[in-house]
């Protein structure tokens, strides 16, 4: 991982272009007191728009018993947080935009759609200046990661139905080339970073692994392509040592991260090449507070501190929200960080809802993936929780499948090498199935961490 120590702070290795490694420079090197008075006034503004355009934020304010006077920002603490399913719900009491549409419907001029992993897909409306301020957001991450305009970039992040695709706005802001390949098409890939086409590529951190696992097989020497950086995001991974370091070694490229979430901003937060956690790049539109998971008690934004992030919009048009319990669990990371950015940095450690408790610890299945991956190459370095119930307490020993290269599914003593490990890692008994490429399915492009098997 310390293979690039040589480099300029806040650049790549092979980047010895002279422009200034930080977008906005004024923003993202400003002191935590000027940025809390330049959200201050955001939010002065933005709590009286939400008062008269919202009757979603209306009644709901209301009903917390917060009156017509004004809630200053160090005062959020005394409003409601909101959930994703109140979202939902806003949405469906008048559809398709909902009761939390703070614009005339004939200024949406974007709308993304979600996913719909979890009921029905949901949208997401933009007016003109939400579209620029996620561009804005979004073009501080990628350059963050660095990202420039010498950079020729092979995106994988589909322009389809999601919020993924506004990376295609922030590439051209930024001036890069960029090659654009639908998400897990392989052989474009594969053609494109050969053929020389891109220096940088975009895909999730499944997608990476699945790529250099491929690429060690079947090249002598992967490491020479044209490929120097990647920056994967969509799900956590990039951070996790035994994937990352893998991923670079064989393919001879930094991997920074970035994280968004598609109610808040797409691109959120983005690593600079110092790879000590990605930085918030949300400042002057997005405010962000760290609580305490269980609690939900405030929590000082310091160095070492886990908690769950919570978002409001400052400056947000359309479907502004205010504390958004992202679900994200995440450790702050040492600041300030040599790339000269002030802004506070964060590792995902998981999402809650992947969360469960063995025998009254907490467990992140990030946490096993981080142990199953020095296994390699006995192992892909994919693996999964089976959840035979919802409970969120789960008895020893944990079911867990671990995939590994076809061919190598029967080997009894690796599932005892794993279940050691996890136990001295993690203090929980497991079970551990080893499950070949070919029946672990989901295509390498994004996995699910946890599984409900009953
Ligand atoms: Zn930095």
């Amino acid at each position: 991982m310390r293979h690039m120590t040589a480099h300029a702070p806040g650049r790549l290795p092979d980047d010895t272009c002279d422009r200034d490694p930080i977008w906005d420079r004024e923003l993202e090197t400003a002191s935590y007191e000027q940025a809390v008075e330049r959200a201050s006034s955001l939010w002065d503004k933005q709590f009286v728009y939400l008062m008269e355009r919202s009757p979603f934020y209306a009644r709901k304010f209301r009903e917390a018993g917060v009156g017509k006077t004004k809630v200053r920002l160090k005062e959020m603490g005394r409003l409601p947080f909101s959930t994703k399913q109140e979202l939902k719900h806003a949405i469906d009491e008048a559809p398709p935009f909902g009761t939390n549409l703070c614009v005339p419907p004939a200024q949406v001029k974007r709308v993304y759609q979600t996913s719909g992993t979890t009921g029905a897909p949901s949208v997401l409306a933009l007016s003109r200046a939400d579209i620029e301020s996620w561009t804005v957001i979004g073009t501080r991450t990628y350059f963050a990661t660095g990202i420039h305009d010498h950079s020729s970039v092979l995106t994988t992040f589909g322009a389809g139905p999601f919020v993924a695709g506004h990376t295609h706005f922030v590439l051209s802001r930024i001036g890069s080339r960029s090659v654009p390949v639908a998400p897990g098409d392989t052989d474009r890939v594969l053609f494109g970073l050969k053929a020389g086409l891109a220096d940088t590529l975009l895909s999730t951190p499944s997608f990476a692994q699945y790529l250099a696992n491929r690429l060690e097989k079947s090249e002598p020497d992967p490491s020479t392509m044209e490929l120097t950086h990647i920056v994967t995001g969509g799900e956590p991974g990039g951070g996790i040592p035994a994937i990352r370091d893998h991923i670079q070694k064989v393919l001879g490229a930094t991997v920074t991260e970035v994280m968004g979430i598609g109610d808040i901003a797409p691109s959120l937060f983005g690593e600079c090449p110092q790879q000590e956690g990605m930085h918030f790049c949300g400042d002057g539109h997005v405010w962000a507070e760290l609580v305490n998971p269980e609690t939900r008690e405030p929590m000082m934004i310091e160095t070492g501190a886990v908690g769950e992030l919570v978002y409001t919009h400052l400056t947000r048009e359309a479907m502004p929200v205010v504390r958004f319990l992202s679900g994200d669990i995440v450790r702050i990371g040492p600041s300030p960080c040599e790339c000269g950015r002030n802004t506070f940095r964060m590792r995902v450690i998981g999402r809650r809802d992947d969360m469960f408790i063995v025998r009254g610890v907490n467990v992140y299945p990030s946490a096993i993936l981080a142990v199953v991956g020095r296994f390699r190459p006995r192992v892909t370095g994919r693996a999964r929780v089976i959840r035979k119930t919802a409970d969120v307490s789960v008895p020893p020993p944990v079911p867990i499948e671990v995939e590994v290269p076809d061919g190598l599914a029967a080997d009894a003593g690796l599932v005892e090498e794993i279940e050691t490990a996890i136990h001295s890692a993690l203090t929980f008994r497991s079970r551990v199935a080893l499950v070949p490429e070919e029946v672990f399915g989901e295509s390498g492009y994004k996995t699910r961490l946890t599984v409900d098997r009953p």
